[in-house]
């Protein structure tokens, strides 16, 4: 099983050995007596920075940091993939004032999966596609504030000169400014409806562009719309990109697939101060054994189950809402495993499913998934 094969991994590198000793003795008594709600993790990660030479690095250490997901700046005819300027100056200004620390994302991945800390409110952004918008709206505006970000580019449209997007110029600038340029395959292709061949054509061709263009392939890897599985998240580590994302919420943490990693988008919808504020305050649900364990479905009901981690309270408290449909009921198998069941069946193509729990410091634990049901196969 791909997703948990890396999360297990990732594990046992950067945790478990303190889990040994401090999951008797801790997890009963301590974790809440310090009057702060940690997870497993969180625990095991600063027992680990401790012996790092700079501890005070890890003074506030978490282990979780919040991804965003941008597509156009001020493009306003387009509503759903747009933010307007006063919305994104408002995210800056928050950042800049809200106890945030924006940072490098291959920063932030290899902290997480090596079980380093990361300051509490680590906050990555990525912007999709490369509209020209990036380079004439949202670079000059994160430059000034200092933040990092990350752009997911497919290469095709580049290559095309299409006037609405960034030119190769415009990128090799980006990336000699710092900005991190990651892959979004050539045609920017629905990956779960196409062959084997053609996704892995299509990878090697914007590898071999980014290579001609800018001398290196990217290391960071994002699904066309957010649709992987374990097909395609497959080819994308067989690809050599090193983590990838897709689009449905959540937080990123240690025992996150790697290969479907979590962000909130932002839209002129979803992209109010309000929103913003809540989303880029939330902490992970840590959960194992997720299923199901592929995205890509053949049925309208599938069986949604995980077992939450050891030390998160109140999972009566636990809600799931479908972007399709209403609130799902959640059923606790006794112990910590829950099971998710919809009340509609899914419809054909992608929805998601927004789990949420009350934590700490009125944050919210968040746990998303998407979905891509397949249409019936032929003959069925
Ligand atoms: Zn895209």
């Amino acid at each position: 099983m791909h997703g948990t094969y890396h999360g297990t991994q990732i594990m046992k590198r950067g945790i478990a050995f303190s889990l040994v000793n401090l999951h008797v003795s801790l997890m009963a008594h301590a974790l809440f007596a310090i009057g702060f709600l940690l997870t497993c993790q969180a625990v095991a990660v600063a027992q680990t920075a401790d012996s790092a030479t700079d501890s005070d690095t890890f003074a506030n250490s978490t282990a979780s940091a919040v991804v965003f997901m941008y597509h156009r700046f001020g493009e306003d005819r387009l509503p759903s993939t747009n933010i307007r300027i006063d919305q994104f100056e408002s995210h800056i200004a928050e950042l800049s004032s809200g106890g945030y620390h924006v940072l490098p994302l291959p920063e932030i991945l290899s902290a997480l999966r090596e079980g380093r800390g990361l300051p509490d409110r680590t906050v990555g952004i990525t912007i999709d596609d490369g509209f020209r918008s990036v380079y004439t709206q949202a670079f000059p505006r994160l430059q000034e504030a200092g933040f990092p970000f990350t752009v997911f580019i497919a290469t095709d449209g580049i290559d095309s000169g299409n006037k609405n997007l960034m030119s190769w110029d415009q990128v090799r600038e980006l990336a000699a400014q710092g900005v991190t340029i990651g892959a979004h395959t050539a045609s920017h292709l629905h990956m779960v409806d196409s062959t084997t061949s053609k996704n892995r054509d299509d990878i090697a061709r914007s590898n071999a562009r980014f290579h001609e263009e800018l001398g290196y392939t990217p290391r960071l890897f994002a699904y066309p719309y957010g649709e992987s599985g374990l097909e395609a998240a497959a080819m994308a580590e067989a690809a050599g990109y090193e983590a990838a994302f897709g689009q449905h919420s959540g937080v990123v943490y240690p025992g996150s697939d790697f290969f479907n990693l979590p962000r909130f988008a932002l839209n002129e919808k979803y992209g109010t101060p309000e929103r913003f504020r809540r989303v880029a305050d939330a902490l992970p649900l840590p959960v194992t054994d997720l299923l199901p364990a592929d995205m890509v479905l053949n049925t309208d009901l599938p069986a949604v189950g995980f077992t939450v981690d050891e030390g998160i309270r109140h999972l009566n408290r636990l809600a799931c809402f479908p972007s399709t449909g209403p609130q799902a009921m959640v059923e606790h198998l006794g112990g910590r495993r829950i099971e998710v069941r919809f009340v509609n069946p899914l419809p054909q193509g992608r929805s998601r499913l927004n789990c949420t729990l009350p934590g700490p410091e009125e944050r919210w634990r968040w746990l998303g998934m998407m979905f891509y049901r397949l249409p019936p196969a032929a003959g069925e």
